[in-house]
């Protein structure tokens, strides 16, 4: 597969990328690692006239500020946030989770920032169409939905696999972002539109600067768990994160949070089931089969929703029973 001819930039600076990306309009696109956007543009399923580099920009190392909380430059190399020892030390699940996207060499060229900001995917639009599939999908601009007919122009079920993301909700974590306008702030749960045609709630022009992770509190635990077929240079099949806070009995559960990747256009979680967590002595198997009633997975990449359900569930129960044994070790 030839890669078509396209300009390209490396600005020195994020405000210039931000300004060149508001000149050059719909056509241009911002490249960090290129591990995702690459080989989308191979397939042609993104076709940018323009990229603007980002990899003329010097990271910022990770950072622990006044207030407890860490900043992470979202240009930040996976395979740094898995070495690095502030991070390995303060939160260990996001330096695991770094660890379980695909495999090394992707680490070492793909960034924070582009896994967050990666397409969603699907078996048939991740695919050179007129190689292997003859129409193209809703996505793709064309008139089909071929593995779901029943979807219309409006609803394309994609499913979004960063690793990381839902690793970051449950941290709570903010997003900085800085746009041709300036800087804002946004919970990382905000970055999702939960449409799979249209999946992060950016402006064209914006780039996601920076990760801000508040500081955990006392007795905090968590687990994060993701399925593969192959166990490494995967996608994920289903990802499990948990987070939460247990009272100072070391048996009542405070809060709790649960969240699943690769199962959604955007992470999914079930609100009713942490809310009957908080105040409550958890009971895993329990919580674990209403977590897994209550959302809906997107069957993808040959996984059907019973199947994602069942592991939905049994991932659950293991994740919970990690993180409460994890809150106990702290208190
Ligand atoms: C073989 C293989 C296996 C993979 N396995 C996994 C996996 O297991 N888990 C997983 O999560 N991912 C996986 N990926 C996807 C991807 O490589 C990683 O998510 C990686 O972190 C993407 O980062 P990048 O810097 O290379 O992004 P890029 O490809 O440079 O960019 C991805 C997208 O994000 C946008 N973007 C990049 N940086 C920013 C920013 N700072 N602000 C706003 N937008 C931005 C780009 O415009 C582009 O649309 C895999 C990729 C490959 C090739
Ligand atoms: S689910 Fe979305 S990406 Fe997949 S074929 Fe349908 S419209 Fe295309």
């Amino acid at each position: 597969m030839i890669l078509y001819d396209f300009e390209y930039e490396r600005p020195g600076s994020l405000k210039e990328a931000t300004a060149l990306l508001n000149e050059s309009g719909d056509g241009a696109r911002l490249l960090a690692g290129g591990t995702d956007l690459m080989p989308n543009m191979r397939v042609e399923v993104v076709t940018p006239s323009l990229l603007v580099s980002l990899s003329g920009i010097e990271p910022a190392a990770p950072e622990k500020r006044a207030d407890g909380s860490i900043k992470i430059d979202a240009l930040t190399k996976l395979s740094d946030l898995v070495d690095d020892e502030l991070i390995k030390s303060e939160l260990p699940m996001l330096a695991e989770a770094a660890h379980t996207v695909a495999g090394n060499q992707v680490r070492v060229m793909g960034t924070l920032g582009g896994n967050l900001c990666q397409e969603t995917r699907c078996l048939y639009y991740n695919q050179k169409h007129d190689y292997q599939f003859v129409e193209p999908c809703y996505k793709r601009g064309g008139d089909c939905c071929f593995p779901f007919p029943g979807n219309d122009h409006n609803t394309c079920w994609s499913v979004y696999m960063s690793d990381i993301a839902p690793v970051l909700i449950a941290l709570d974590a903010t997003l900085e972002i800085l746009g041709p306008d300036g800087t804002r702030e946004i919970p990382m749960a905000d970055l999702f539109t939960g449409d799979g045609l249209n999946p992060f709630t950016l402006g064209a022009a914006e780039i996601v600067q920076a990760v801000i992770v508040p500081p955990l509190p006392e007795r905090f635990g968590w687990g994060y768990h993701k399925t593969t077929v192959r166990g490494g240079l995967d996608f994920g099949t289903a990802i499990i994160v948990i987070a939460l806070q247990l009272a100072e009995d070391g048996e009542t559960c405070s809060w709790a949070k649960i969240i699943y990747g690769a199962v959604g256009q955007g992470p999914l979680r079930p609100t009713t089931t942490e809310i009957s967590m908080k105040s409550a002595v958890l009971d895993p198997p329990l919580i674990a089969v209403a977590a897994s009633q209550e959302i809906s997975p997107l069957p993808h990449h040959g996984f059907n929703k019973g199947y994602l359900r069942e592991n939905i569930r049994v991932y659950t129960e293991r994740s919970l029973v990690r993180a409460i044994a994890r809150a106990r070790d702290k208190s």
